[in-house]
């Protein structure tokens, strides 16, 4: 939600962010006429990464602004293929897979099954799975430029949620955690169970089991998702859990609060050419190469399908964070870090 009353047209949100870097003068100018509802190139041109709500001093979560005005002129254009894709989401078939009494459910939304091999392995022994489309948190909808969509259904997805009877809900995917520990909130909606995030649900984890933990010596990058510019708090959490399993989070230009996109966002619009997002994913991956990291640790499935392949070629070993964690514990990964890797041509 954008919170006008907070909004002190510094024009930061604009001047800060990597894709338009708007000189100051020109970042206040439009997004005063964003403000306004005026026509600016800033609906057509914004990747949707989110990372201005970041950036703003005031807490005013401009992006949601941009992102209402986007779905408000229909200047930002995505391809055909990836509205289908989005349309497909809530169309996947559902299932709650019981486990044991007395333990917690994990929702994988409908991305637990995108990445083979990493819904696996004592870390989800005995959790209930929940996955599909009817516990879709539509979060993705953001990226098509059709914030509308979340705002409808979040009332359905926390009832789904609340009909499987968990008293507990992990959440797999960073954006369900957007949507039921910030933005129910917003709208007013109840959430009737305890939300945790995989972060916090894998740190416990391994302080439970500290005696069964290797430390992994490694030096590691971060790709933030998107969707933790909602919820950024628990940043800390990560690198706790970094501590526990002996891995450094390597200092590097594009992490934390200046992280980039993974490019997936990009990948949906029609006007960004592939040299262009290719670029910025290269930028990425170069800036953790640079900063000497050993490997490549994800958090969102996405993510990982837009970068594993290009960060494995430039030396990064692929990881999913849970993965990462069950090598600490000692655990193979048939499938690799990062689920099976496909041909790089396949992937935009
Ligand atoms: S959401 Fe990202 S791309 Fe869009 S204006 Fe904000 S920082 Fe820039
Ligand atoms: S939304 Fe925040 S960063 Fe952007 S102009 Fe307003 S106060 Fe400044």
């Amino acid at each position: 939600m954008f919170y006008e009353e907070r909004c002190t047209l510094c024009g930061d949100c604009l001047v800060k962010c990597p894709y338009l870097a708007y000189p100051e003068e020109k970042a206040k100018v439009e997004f005063k006429k964003l403000i306004d509802g005026e026509p600016t190139p800033v609906t057509a041109e914004c990747i949707t990464c989110a990372a201005c709500n970041m950036f703003c001093p005031e807490g005013a979560n401009p992006f949601d602004l941009i992102n209402d005005r986007q779905e408000e002129t229909g200047t930002f254009k995505v391809t055909e293929q990836s509205l289908a894709m989005m349309g497909m989401a809530d169309q996947l078939p559902s299932e709650v897979i019981e486990g044991d009494l007395g333990k917690p459910a994990m929702n994988l939304c409908s991305v637990g099954d995108f990445l083979p091999g990493v819904i696996e392995g004592q870390l989800f022994d005995g959790l209930t799975l929940i996955k599909g489309g009817d516990y879709f948190c539509y979060v993705g909808w953001i990226h098509v430029g059709k914030p509308s969509k979340v705002k409808e259904n979040a009332q359905k997805f926390v009832d789904n949620l609340a009909a499987t009877g968990a008293e507990e809900i992990i959440c797999y995917h960073d954006d369900c955690y957007v949507i039921l520990a910030k933005k129910a909130g917003e709208m007013g909606i109840e959430v009737p169970f305890k939300v945790t995030h995989i972060i916090e649900y894998l740190r416990d984890y391994v302080k439970d089991h500290a005696e069964d933990v290797r430390k992994l010596n490694m030096k590691v990058a971060y790709q933030q998702p998107c969707a933790s510019r909602y919820t950024f708090e628990k940043d800390g959490m990560l690198d706790e859990l970094f501590d526990l399993i002996g891995v450094t989070r390597v200092a590097r230009k594009f992490d934390r609060t200046d992280s980039l996109c993974c490019g997936g966002a990009m990948a949906a619009m029609v006007d960004v050419p592939k040299e262009v997002l290719n670029g910025w994913r290269m930028k990425n991956i170069m800036d953790a190469k640079d900063a000497d990291a050993e490997a490549m640790i994800f958090l969102c499935p996405m993510c990982a399908l837009g970068l594993r392949n290009r960060s494995k070629a430039e030396g990064l070993e692929p990881y999913m964070l849970s993965n990462l964690v069950r090598l600490a514990l000692g655990e193979e990964l048939v499938h690799g870090g990062a689920g099976k890797r496909f041909e790089l041509s396949s992937e935009r």
